[in-house]
């Protein structure tokens, strides 16, 4: 009967999170590909949530979310970016970010508008315009500062443009986009009357006091800019997939509208869990940060020392490396060859760019491991370096 999948999502086969952590599994190799943590977040968080399960909160939230939740999304808001929100008609709680981005990309495009974004890109990014039946735009993010090149950014932009969608702290390249880059994209999207969306899931996630600016909190931008979110990162609980966006009304109203059929409601026990995670001292946001800087060095140094170029991350989970100077000249190639060479994974950037050229040698590797785990595989990269 043929290829039953309909044209707009070939192309998208198996994401390389699931290759490459296969590739894990069946190797034994450490695995430094799919970003997750190997610890878990907060204690009175889980309890919150075992609670909520053995008090019987095991049906449908609310569509919108739980009360308790929107108004704890609503209060992280303003005390840490000092943003207004109404809980009750400018947030909606998600099954993850990844809903979030579906729900406002479908809810927000016609088939044949443009969106605007950076690459290297989070694959969802890619896939969920493809099924809007949207156009992609980007502009390159190079190796190795990654700043916003503006020509390539103004070039994106055009008549059919609809929505930027950022990501900023960055995935795969650890950037906090500054603020002259911020207002640049920000005066674009005013000019072009286009939205901003904005994936904010590693704001907590940032080194050295590098400041992350949410696109919302820029002067004028708040009736154009919608914020999403998750408590994956943020509370090493990526499995729960509990995630929000807010914005203006009509914008939260049409991704709602969405979403009410992508999953109508998911992880109702864990919602009031990430409602209490969300209201918790400024140590714990603190620790998350502090404990991850510690690694990205740890990490960082171990790629310098087994040859390789790195671009140090100001924040996320996540730091690239360029491995041609240990003679790679495919990235992919030699994320398929790494277990082997010295039982570690990785994935390729080429996997997140348009333009391959731009990241031919570029490697990822994720550093939200406990540090006996990074030990060990820095010890395995170093082998590396001897070849
Ligand atoms: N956006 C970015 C940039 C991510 O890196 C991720 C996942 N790591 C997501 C969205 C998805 O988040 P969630 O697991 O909450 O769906
Ligand atoms: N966001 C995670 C990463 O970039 C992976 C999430 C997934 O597997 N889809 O590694």
């Amino acid at each position: 009967m043929g290829n039953p999948l309909v044209a707009r999502m070939r192309g998208f086969g198996t994401t390389i999170f699931a290759e490459m952590s296969e590739l894990a599994l069946s190797t034994g190799a450490i695995n430094l590909g799919q970003g997750f943590p190997d610890t878990d977040g907060p204690q009175v968080m889980l309890d919150a949530a075992i609670e909520a399960i053995s008090s019987g909160r095991n049906q449908y939230p609310p569509g919108i979310g739980v009360p308790e939740l929107r108004i704890a999304i609503a209060e992280h808001q303003q005390r840490f970016y000092g943003l207004r929100v109404d809980p009750d008609r400018e947030v909606l709680v998600t099954a993850g970010a990844t809903e979030a981005i579906a729900a406002v990309i479908l809810g927000l495009c016609e088939p044949g508008d443009e969106v605007v974004t950076f690459e290297p890109y989070y694959d969802s990014y890619a896939a969920t315009i493809a099924l809007a039946g949207g156009v992609r735009r980007t502009s390159v993010l190079r190796f190795p500062d990654f700043a916003v090149d503006e020509a390539s950014l103004r070039a994106a932009f055009s008549p059919r443009t609809r929505l930027i969608l950022l990501n900023t702290p960055h995935n795969p390249t650890g950037k906090v986009f500054s603020r002259a880059e911020l207002d640049l994209i920000c005066s674009l999207a005013r000019e072009h009357d286009a939205w901003v969306v904005t994936d904010e899931v590693y704001e907590h996630l940032v080194f050295d006091g590098s400041a992350h600016i949410p696109v919302a909190t820029v002067p004028g931008m708040a009736e154009r800019t919608i914020t999403i979110s998750s408590a994956g990162k943020t509370f090493s609980a990526t499995g729960w997939k509990v995630g929000w966006l807010h914005g203006p009304a009509e914008a939260v109203a049409a991704a709602r509208t969405v979403k009410q059929f992508l999953t109508y409601v998911a992880s109702g026990p864990f919602q009031p869990a990430v409602a209490l995670a969300l209201g918790l001292g400024d140590d714990t946001y603190r620790a998350v940060a502090s404990s991850l800087q510690a690694k990205r060095d740890l990490l960082c140094e171990g790629l310098t020392a087994a040859g390789m170029t790195v671009a140090r991350p100001a924040a996320t989970y996540f730091v690239i490396a360029d491995a041609a100077p240990l003679g790679a000249n495919d990235g992919l190639d030699f994320c398929r060859r790494l277990p082997a060479l010295c039982g570690v994974v990785a994935v390729p950037v080429s996997v997140f760019c348009d333009d391959q050229e731009a990241a031919r040698t570029l490697v990822r590797f994720a550093f939200c491991k406990r540090d006996e785990v990074l030990n060990e595989a820095v010890r395995r990269l170093g082998s590396l370096a001897a070849r």
